[in-house]
Parts: structure tokens; sequence; C-alpha cells
């Protein structure tokens, strides 16, 4: 693993552990050698964690669409800014610049990117790990409602067993260093629905 794409709230969040959890992240990534591939934005803790990386002597790629460039909300600091189209441009390129996706706590945005990813990963277009920093139980009801998809028909118990969570940041890239994906769906090899 070289690389590793962070998403997260470009709010801050109302506890501070989510912040706390968000420097500790990008000192690690840096710290581990790892390049920081994430939104591009200076706000929230997504700002946080590339400030992090970057203090910590780390490389951190942004990629983000000209409209939020525009409205002067870019990290203006990285190693790298990726000026792209549109969202789904933006949500390509980070794809495929890393080799895991990790979330911290975050909103709608950390949702639909972290969901794309499994949902590629299961379908086997890339067989990178996904998973969550569940800082402080916040993606408890996450964990239980991606549960219920399996309980209730919607989808199959090795779909819902990829998908990691971590204590902590620390703990997740372990298990992403470790991570062995399933047999696709659809691949002929796939768990029948
Ligand atoms: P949210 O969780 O709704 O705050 O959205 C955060 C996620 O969506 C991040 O992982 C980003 O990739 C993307 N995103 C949302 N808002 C911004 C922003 N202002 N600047 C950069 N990326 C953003």
């Amino acid at each position: 693993m070289q690389s590793i794409c962070i998403y997260c709230g470009s709010a801050s969040g109302a506890d501070p552990a989510f912040l706390d959890e968000a420097v500790r992240a990008g000192t690690l990534i840096a710290n581990q050698g790892l390049t920081l591939v994430y939104g591009g934005g200076r706000v929230g803790l997504m700002g946080a964690v590339a400030d992090a990386a970057l203090a910590a002597g780390g490389r951190v790629v942004g990629v983000m669409p000209e409209d939020l460039v525009a409205r002067e909300i870019a990290h203006t600091g990285l190693t790298e800014l990726h000026v792209v189209k549109n969202m789904h441009e933006r949500k390509l390129k980070m794809s495929e610049l890393a080799d895991g996706f990790l979330c911290l706590p975050g909103g709608p945005g950390t949702f639909e990117e972290i969901f794309e990813q499994w949902t590629w990963a299961l379908l086997g277009i890339h067989a990178k790990p996904c998973g969550f920093v569940n800082v402080n139980g916040y993606y408890d009801l996450t964990r239980a409602l991606i549960q219920q998809m399996a309980d209730k028909g919607f989808s199959q118990q090795p779909y819902v067993e990829m998908l990691i969570y971590a204590r902590d940041t620390a703990e997740a890239l372990d298990a992403f260093r470790a991570y062995v994906p399933p047999p696709p769906k659809w691949s002929g090899q796939g768990v029948k629905p």
C-alpha cells in the first residue's frame, strides 16, 4: 500500500475527538510513508488531515472540481492539486490514485464517497479495501444499517464483512494491509443472491 484516500467531513463535527483523530490520521499516514489522497479542501476534518500530513513531511494529493476551487476552499499548500471538471471526475481520479479508502467521521459527501467505493469493490471494479474509523461510535448506526441490508436480502454477508471498522487510524491501516477481497459479485465465483 503506497497511498490512502481519506474521506471525511468538510466540517469538524461536534465532538473534539473527531478533530483529534483527523490530526492523528494525517500524522500517521505521513509517518508510514503513505501518500494522502483526499478532496483537496482546507476546511473541517479534511483540512486538518492534510495539514497534519504536510506538517509531518508527508505527500498530500488533493482532487477538486473547478467550481470548488473557484470558491476558494482549495488547500493551497498541497504537494499536488488535481483540478477536475466535476464531482464524477473527482471521485474517479481519487479512486485511481489510492490503494484504499478510509472514512473518518463526516456528512453526506463522506457517505456518498465510501458507498461508491464499496460498491465498486464488491463488483470487482477494484480490489482495494474500504473502511471506517469509528471514532466514539460515530459509524455504529452505519454498521447496523449495512448489516440490515444483508439481513433483509439486499446484500450478502461477505460484502458486509469486507468493510473494515477500526477504533483508530493505526488499526485501520493494519487491517487494510491484511485485506483479502471477496470474490466479486456477478463474476461466476461471487456470492449467489
Ligand atoms: P461532507 O462529509 O458532506 O462534509 O463532505 C466531505 C467529503 O466530500 C470529502 O471527503 C470531500 O471529498 C467532499 N467535499 C465536500 N465538501 C467539500 C469541500 N468544501 N471541499 C472539498 N471537498 C469537499
